[in-house]
């Protein structure tokens, strides 16, 4: 059985990858980005949306292919950031979604901040409005528009809605790994909002499995993967102090408009189509990122 991953050499891309190798399944990975040298893994390096007559020839003889690739970050204000969007999150889909015969199962990382927050703190839920708050939010909603078009015609496809995933290699933009490079190199911890924002915070490993166990059950729709659990940003500061043993000052910075106050899944779905219920032991996956290193974290200034 040969699996497609696009956005291998990302973060959440490397903990599938290898999930899916450990599990015996040989997966050809696709990224512009060079991909580790692993047994089990054909790595094509490519642009998905760039005309490489490869990936449409990965794509349409895979037995499943997960679409991780996108233009991640809510924080991202760049000024080409809007065409990187565009370009990586709807257009890389519509490659790739074209190029997938109807009856293979697809499985599309879209994003929790389609909802622009948990309503009033309950949990969100699949079939809740759409409030995308920010430029990465709505080129998620397009991608996820491409999907449905494809369920309209009869096509397999399940949409993920992963909630802030943390653990090793996690992106250098995001709090977690921010925090950890700042705690070691003895800085303030910078705080967006205020500690009281919370998150629902879903171990990689966890979302790995989630993918997986969607793909196997040729699961459609949306489902969200979250744990349904948050912690303040406040709790997770403690936890980065604790793994590096080390005091920490904060700093707290404003927030802009796209990052909303709370964030948690409903796990009801998710649970009825493949059993799994994400726990997040939030020290364990923390210590697991600060184990694999900093990847190349930048402060902002
Ligand atoms: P990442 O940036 O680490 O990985 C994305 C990978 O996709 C990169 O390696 C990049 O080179 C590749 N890529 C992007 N556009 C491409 C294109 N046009 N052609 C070929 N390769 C391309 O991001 P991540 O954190 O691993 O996120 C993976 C997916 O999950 C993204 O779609 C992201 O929006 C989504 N997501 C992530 C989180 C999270 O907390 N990390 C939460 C919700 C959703």
């Amino acid at each position: 059985m040969t699996v497609v991953v696009t956005g291998a050499a990302g973060f959440i891309g490397r903990a599938l990858v290898r999930a899916l190798v450990e599990a015996g399944r040989h997966v050809v990975g696709i990224d512009r980005r060079p991909q580790p040298d692993e047994a089990g893994l054909t790595a094509v390096t490519a642009d998905l949306a760039g005309g490489d007559e490869r990936v449409p020839e990965a794509l349409g003889s895979a037995d499943a292919v997960f679409h991780l690739a996108g233009c991640p970050g809510v924080r991202d204000c760049a000024p080409d950031v809007e065409q990187r969007r565009q370009w990586d999150n709807p257009r890389a889909a519509a490659a790739v979604l074209g190029a997938v015969s109807a009856r293979t199962p697809v499985v599309v990382t879209s994003s929790s901040s389609v909802y622009g927050g948990a309503a009033n703190g309950r949990p969100c839920v699949e079939t809740d409005g759409l409030q995308p708050r920010g430029g990465y939010a709505r080129s998620k909603v397009l991608v996820e528009r491409l999907c449905h078009q494809r369920l309209h015609s009869g096509g397999f496809v399940a949409i993920a809605r992963p909630f802030t995933v943390a653990g090793e290699g996690q992106r250098p933009d995001m709090a977690l790994a921010r925090w950890l490079a700042a705690a070691r190199h003895g800085k303030p911890l910078q705080i967006l909002g205020s500690p009281e924002r919370s998150r629902d915070v879903t171990d990689v490993r966890d979302v790995a499995r989630g993918l997986i166990a969607l793909a196997d059950a040729e699961a459609c729709g949306i489902v969200n993967i979250g744990t349904g659990v948050t912690h303040t940003l406040a709790a997770m500061i403690d936890v980065v102090a604790a793994v590096l043993d080390t005091e920490v000052v904060t700093s707290v910075r404003p927030a802009s408009g796209a990052e909303p106050p709370v964030t948690a899944a409903d796990t009801t779905r998710l649970r009825r189509l493949t059993g799994i219920t994400p726990v997040t032991d939030l020290h364990d996956v923390v210590a697991r990122q600060a184990a694999a290193g900093d990847p190349g974290v930048q402060e902002p200034a």
